[in-house]
């Protein structure tokens, strides 16, 4: 079937690996294992690289499907014993490699990891590519320096921004309680903020392991919910919210560049998530020295001062979204026009937002607003205005002072 010529090189790699496998750790110093043992990794994650060339190329050719396998992977599958799972993902990282030949290359001359290839490939977004190949050199640099920990920050950065453009829906968040044998199971499922609010909040209420408790994590985490529970209980749901609550890093927006935004525990925040803890939080500017070290920190300044605050929850009254009445105190209050587009800090150009219709707004930079003689109105993408009614709190509502009308178009 073959010709002799074409056997010769996975001759070659059989007899190498016949000797390689004659050999005997114990006979191996320490510093002659760790050579060995990294060496071989580094050379077997350059054949991962050829591996994944071939199996896509018979994917192209649609090898196997002759001999009735329905797919190709499913035939790769077949033959070499792999979950058709991790066929898939081999596959996916061959076509990545094709709009990334760079990364392609430094993958097979063994100058970058599988596992950086791997966060690469997990960066990709449908529709998305003219972006990632303007990224390329950018998410290879880390990768060149096997700093995988920064390339994989960067790819999620990459990907929360390809996102963003509010054209897919984002995955909902949601709790349910259930009871299983007499026990209350409580399952839950949070992005973004949230999971970063959550994730802090368990941690900082969770007791260390104490030097004669035998508890497990799980179980000191389950304390450490019940107390969150009584604390907020006992604070009652009419307790304005203490802010902030959670620290983020975020770098100032430049021109071109979407600013990358870390949170604590849960790593990159999206872009419009940073759009919207920027309208309501407390800001603290770090000066930086040109290797990036902080060289001055700046007094924390709360965006809202507490007496216009005061001012727009006391004419707000409520979430001002159409349709919305939850408690001005619960709200965020959101900047019409956007602080980093110039947009003060003053009551004309604050608005009363729950978290709920507040995170929308931002994730949906499509949707427009206009904040008129206290009225936001929200337009879909198409142009029509969401609750086309000016007069649902009746005419009182437009009794203060004249303000000029203020047009928004977020762009994220
Ligand atoms: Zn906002
Ligand atoms: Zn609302």
């Amino acid at each position: 079937m073959y010709s002799e010529y074409h056997d010769e090189p996975l001759a070659e790699l059989r007899r190498l690996a016949d000797r390689l496998s004659g050999l005997d750790p114990a006979e191996l110093s320490d510093d002659e294992l760790s050579v060995d043992l990294i060496g071989l990794r580094r050379q077997l994650d350059r054949f991962d690289a050829v591996y994944t060339r071939l199996a896509r190329a018979a994917e192209c050719r649609g090898i196997g499907l002759e001999d009735g396998a329905r797919s190709t992977a499913g035939w790769i599958s077949w033959k070499t014993g792999r979950t058709p799972a991790a066929v898939h993902h081999t596959l996916k990282i061959g076509e990545v490699c094709e709009v990334l030949p760079r990364t392609a290359r430094l993958w097979a001359a063994g100058e970058i990891t599988t596992p950086a290839v791997e966060a690469i490939t997990a960066a990709r977004v449908a529709h998305a590519d003219e972006a990632l190949v303007a990224c390329e050199d950018d998410l290879l640099e880390p990768a060149l320096r096997r700093d995988h920990r920064i390339l994989r920050v960067m790819t999620r950065h990459f990907k929360e921004c390809a996102l963003a453009d509010g054209s897919r829906p984002a995955p909902t968040d949601g709790i349910t309680l259930s009871e299983l044998n007499g026990r209350t199971v409580v399952h839950g499922e949070f992005n973004g903020t949230a999971a970063e609010t959550i994730t802090h909040a368990i941690s900082t209420f969770t007791p260390p392991p104490g030097e004669h408790d035998d508890r497990t994590a799980a179980e000191r985490r389950a304390e450490a919910w019940t107390r969150i529970c009584e604390v907020a209980l006992a604070r009652g749901t009419d307790a304005e919210p203490a802010r902030p609550a959670v620290t983020y890093f975020t770098h100032r927006r430049t021109d071109g560049m979407q600013p990358l935004t870390i949170a604590g525990f849960t790593g990159v925040i999206g872009p419009a998530d940073r759009d919207r803890i920027l309208c309501d939080c407390d800001l603290t500017e770090i000066a930086v020295d040109e290797l990036g070290l902080p060289a001055s920190i700046g007094r924390a300044t709360g965006t809202w001062t507490a007496g216009t605050r005061r001012a727009i929850v006391a004419r707000d009254g409520h979430c001002r979204f159409p349709g919305c009445d939850l408690p001005a105190p619960w709200t965020d209050v959101h900047h019409v026009v956007h602080r980093e587009h110039g947009g003060p800090s003053i009551t004309t150009n604050g608005v009363c937002l729950c978290r709920r219709h507040h995170t929308f707004l931002h994730r949906h930079p499509d949707w427009t607003t206009t904040f008129e003689h206290q009225h936001l109105r929200v337009y879909r993408p198409d142009g029509t205005e969401l609750d086309p009614d000016p007069w649902r709190d009746g005419p009182d509502a437009h009794a203060g002072t004249a303000m000029n009308p203020v047009t928004l178009t977020l762009t994220a």
